[in-house]
């Protein structure tokens, strides 16, 4: 049992991997995945030396670019694995993208998008560490919250 995964395969879906150790249920509550889909969730997976990961694998269901940006703003490292009869098909990481629709809300509560009914918008300015500016009031986000 060395770099071995101690999960099961999975027959068709998809395997996030790469989850920040305790961000596999966040990443969770951000996909609305269907009840009835078959879910496995590990959690502090030994990963490499002195480093710890989740992983989330979802029968039945490929992600949208929307699913996998959610992603890419809850833990930046991901990979996505979409799994056919078994076999891994196509693997990435997650990529944060360079603009922001929907997803997040602003955190300036003077903002138009939270006084009219406005989706947000938004452009990224920094990745590590996340700076992310409203288009609309301008104002860097405070906080980093991922919305369904
Ligand atoms: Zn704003």
């Amino acid at each position: 049992m060395k770099n071995s995964l101690k999960v099961e395969p999975i027959e068709n879906g998809t395997v996030i991997d790469h989850i920040k150790q305790g961000k596999a249920l966040n990443v969770y509550n951000a996909l609305d995945i269907k009840k009835d889909k078959t879910i496995t969730i590990a959690m502090n997976v030994p990963s490499g030396k002195n480093h710890k990961k989740d992983i989330l694998k979802i029968e039945g269901i490929e992600l949208s670019k929307y699913d996998v940006d959610k992603i890419s703003l809850i833990s930046p490292n991901a990979t996505i694995n979409i799994i056919k009869n078994k076999i891994v098909i196509n693997k990435f990481k997650v990529e944060i993208p360079n603009t922001i629709e929907g997803i997040l809300k602003c955190t300036n509560p003077n903002c138009i998008t939270n006084i009219e009914n406005v989706a947000g918008k938004f452009d990224v300015e920094g990745r590590e560490p996340l700076k992310i500016r409203c288009f609309y009031c301008e104002k860097f986000l405070n906080s980093i919250e991922v919305y369904k």
